[in-house]
């Protein structure tokens, strides 16, 4: 591993957190008060004297980050694992010693700033995310059977019959037993989820250029695009997976058919 955390160390009622990477330094300082590992702002110090605030990126001030060593994996293979609870207004997150850590960081800004610009709850509605959550969530729907379908005067060829889809925390997803699901309500759902990624990481790859641009190298081993696609591919992937396999192989959105 070529980055290390510092264990915590308290300072004035709040404990304080360093990571090394290579010869930079990420601070955070952590509110014990709340009891919660909850901090205002992370922050990176460079070895030339640099320093980047990464709160500085929320157009959303009331956003904090909460340490949480079990928060999902946001980079599936190898990364550190961060997600994004807009309910709470917090980015969840944990090591931040890894490759790809703190663009994992920028990419849940990301959501968070998509959140802000559709602002809050509509964004939900929006982004077709309740009309899905409502249908999944009908017990009428959930026990719809192929005769019921052709009774209403309809095509079962217009119904996916899928796992049952729970939404968990905003945008996590869990599958459940199968049900018959509107084929139009899926594509729309998958088509806006992965607008919502593909845009998230387009700010974070934005944000990591014009840090560049100020001779702020964020992911030091990450330097060359190719590797950084890569990185971002492999999260676009294993979602598209999930709707590949749940569903239909045409649903490639994600990764929009691309190879890397
Ligand atoms: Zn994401």
């Amino acid at each position: 591993m070529p980055f290390e955390n510092i264990p915590y160390y308290e300072i004035e009622n709040t404990y304080k957190r360093e990571t090394k990477r290579g010869e930079d330094l990420v601070i955070e300082a952590i509110d014990i008060d709340e009891g919660k590992r909850i901090t205002n702002d992370i922050i990176l110090k460079t070895k030339s004297g640099k320093s980047v605030s990464f709160a500085g990126f929320l157009k959303d001030k009331v956003w904090k980050f909460q340490y949480d060593p079990a928060a999902p994996r946001v980079l599936k293979s190898r990364l550190a694992k961060f997600c994004c609870f807009p309910q709470h207004k917090l980015i969840f997150y944990s090591t931040l010693d890894q490759d790809g850590a703190l663009l994992g960081l920028l990419h849940e800004i990301g959501h968070a700033n998509l959140e802000k610009e559709n602002k809050g709850s509509k964004y939900l509605e929006k982004q077709g995310f309740n009309p899905l959550y409502e249908y999944i969530q009908s017990p009428e729907n959930q026990e719809l059977t192929e005769d019921d379908i052709h009774g209403r005067g309809e095509n079962p060829r217009d119904y996916i019959a899928a796992p049952y889809l729970m939404v968990v925390g905003g945008e996590n997803l869990q599958f459940r037993h199968k049900m018959f699901i509107p084929k139009d309500l899926l594509i729309k759902y998958g088509k806006l989820h992965a607008e919502n990624e593909r845009k998230s990481w387009a700010f974070a790859l934005n944000t990591l250029r014009k840090l560049k641009q100020k001779g702020i190298i964020l992911e030091e081993n990450l330097k060359d695009l190719k590797s950084l696609e890569k990185l971002i591919y492999g999260g676009l992937i294993s979602y598209e997976k999930n709707y590949k396999d749940a569903y239909s192989p045409e649903m490639n959105y994600f990764t929009k058919g691309k190879k890397f």
